[in-house]
């Protein structure tokens, strides 16, 4: 078993399929135990994206995920984090295989709808980031 961190972007909450999403989630045998929607202001989101603090895109990243709010929901289930990055797809919709949520949804590279965590150390990392030591309930059914 297995914990991920995963956001709906402002584009996947302005476009309002939030329940789309989490249906695939859901198909794709990951269940929920965190969830909040946020708007995050831009210090905070670069904080969490510090690792791609030199990167040309770094303030684009930023001022797009501060433009609106955002559903942070910790995702578990077995082999959560690929899984997880299965089920969005390739981070430019323009190579993601088709029937993932970018194909089907994302506009741009930017624009991508969602983010999932890539690895066991920064799920675990991410998952601090918004929901501390006790911020996740166990699904006990
Ligand atoms: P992810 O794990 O698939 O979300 O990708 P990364 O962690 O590598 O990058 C974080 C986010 O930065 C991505 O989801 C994209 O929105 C954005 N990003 C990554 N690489 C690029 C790039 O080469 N150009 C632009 N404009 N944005 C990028």
């Amino acid at each position: 078993m297995e914990r991920t961190l995963s956001i709906i972007k402002p584009d996947g909450v302005e476009k309002n399929i939030i329940g789309e999403i989490c249906k695939r989630f859901e198909a794709g045998g990951l269940r929920i135990v965190a969830s909040r929607m946020m708007h995050l202001p831009a210090e905070r989101v670069g904080e969490f994206y510090a690792v791609h603090r030199e990167r040309p895109f770094y303030a684009d990243l930023v001022g797009y995920m501060s433009s609106g709010p955002v559903l942070v929901q910790v995702l578990e289930g077995e082999n959560a984090i690929a899984r997880n990055r299965e089920i969005m797809g390739a981070t430019d919709p323009a190579d993601a295989d088709p029937g993932t949520i970018r194909a089907d949804f994302a506009a741009s590279i930017d624009a991508n709808v969602v983010h999932g965590s890539d690895g066991p150390e920064t799920a675990a990392q991410e998952i601090g980031f918004f929901f501390g030591d006790n911020g996740v309930c166990p699904r006990t059914r």
